[in-house]
């Protein structure tokens, strides 16, 4: 039997070993670690500075005392609770579609909608770079991959038309792209996909965790700011990230959310979130969408402008290559008191390890300043 040390080894030889790091503070832009130390965070994905809000947190009181704390079982089961439908009505209201469905997480929506979707008979086209939870659930529907070079609309093109010449009758055809890409902050051509996928049978399947509540008019996300609503027949996205909070949804046409309901194992065989947890995310969406979200969105805007790098959203990657050199040069940055994660294979492709920047509309210009300086020392 394969020793759980031997493989520990080898990921520490290929310097691939992670650990987990414990903070003593609550998420912010300043985080205490268990050094004692305060740190400027330019990790997390609390792009609008949400998460510890007194707003959400008063809210998240507030919904407890009168949703309840815990959901008692699946929705199927025991009954869908009314803080998860007024969630859902308001979300497909928000996203300008028919119907909405919640999962616990973003992980869950991705791994339990794309098997519900596509099955053996059927064929599922990604982007490289599609997020792990997306691959995850292409490989457990059992339809035939194919992974086409990052935003490259003609492989796209090429593989769809493969496809439809295989694909028997009844099959389905699903195309998986991220609008906001979540290891290189680009965003995917979607006029183009669109453009492909209108004139062919496929459907299109657009992951909006790094766009929802940033990118658009009131934060509706890429696909809604494109008004591209009609031609994406899947708009997933999350609550974890712009949110603060945690969760992830998938909004499209009503018999897809109703076959969703029947098919997608991690919302069946799965207890619903706490009805004060769907409550506060209700509480999140209004405040994202108002003055409020769009004065963040503001903030945020200003802030990426103050650093050196271009960025087409929050999300700077300063890529170095091999894992070693982009661990010494994390580890450096933390030396001088700042959190910038090194990401590594599997996250991203071999060769291409990187210093993955997030930043916030709650940084201020010094700590951004004082970032753009470290950075310049270390690298
Ligand atoms: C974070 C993320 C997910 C997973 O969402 P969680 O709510 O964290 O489980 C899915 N897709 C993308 C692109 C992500 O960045």
């Amino acid at each position: 039997m394969r020793d759980p040390a031997q493989e520990l080894a080898e990921l520490d030889e290929q310097g691939l070993r992670r650990k987990l790091r414990r903070l003593e503070s609550p998420q912010g832009v300043r985080i205490q670690l268990d050094d004692g130390k305060i740190y400027h965070n330019f990790s997390s994905n609390d792009y609008l500075g949400f998460a510890d809000s007194d707003f959400l947190k008063e809210a998240y009181c507030r919904n407890v005392k009168v949703q309840g704390a815990g959901s008692g079982a699946s929705r199927l089961v025991c009954g869908t609770m009314g803080a998860h439908a007024v969630l859902e009505k308001k979300l497909a209201h928000f996203k300008n579609t028919e119907a909405a469905l919640t999962f616990a997480t973003g992980f869950a929506t991705a791994t339990g909608a794309i098997p519900a979707i596509c099955g053996k008979k059927d064929f599922i086209i990604l982007d490289k770079l599609c997020h792990a939870s997306l691959i995850d659930g292409a490989r457990l529907s059992g339809a035939t991959m194919r992974v086409f070079p990052h935003n490259d609309t003609e492989a796209l093109a090429k593989h769809l038309r493969w496809a439809e010449r295989r694909a028997g009758n009844g099959a389905r055809i699903l195309v998986v792209t991220e609008s906001v890409f979540s290891m290189d902050g680009d965003r995917a051509p979607l006029k183009e996909i669109c453009g492909i996928t209108k004139s062919s049978p496929a459907l299109l399947f657009v992951d909006e965790a790094h766009a929802f509540g940033i990118v658009g008019n009131q934060g509706r996300g890429l696909v809604a700011s494109l008004g591209l609503e009609r031609e994406v027949d899947f708009q997933m996205g999350t609550f974890s990230k712009a949110l603060g909070l945690s969760g992830g949804y998938i909004c499209a046409r009503r018999d897809w959310i109703d076959l969703l309901v029947n098919r997608a194992r991690s919302f069946v065989y799965s207890t619903a979130p706490s009805p004060a947890l769907a409550a506060t995310i209700s509480d999140a969406l209004d405040l994202v969408s108002s003055e409020v979200g769009e004065e963040a969105r503001r903030r945020l805007e200003s802030n990426l402008a103050k650093l050196s790098r271009p960025t087409e959203s929050a999300i700077v990657p300063v890529v170095i290559g091999e894992n070693e050199a982009a661990l010494a040069a994390s580890e450096r940055l933390r030396e001088r008191g700042f959190l910038v994660p090194a990401i590594r294979f599997p996250t991203v492709p071999r060769g291409t390890s990187r210093l993955r920047i997030t930043l916030s509309a709650a940084h201020d210009t010094a700590q951004i300043e004082s970032l753009e300086s470290a950075l310049a020392e270390t690298l």
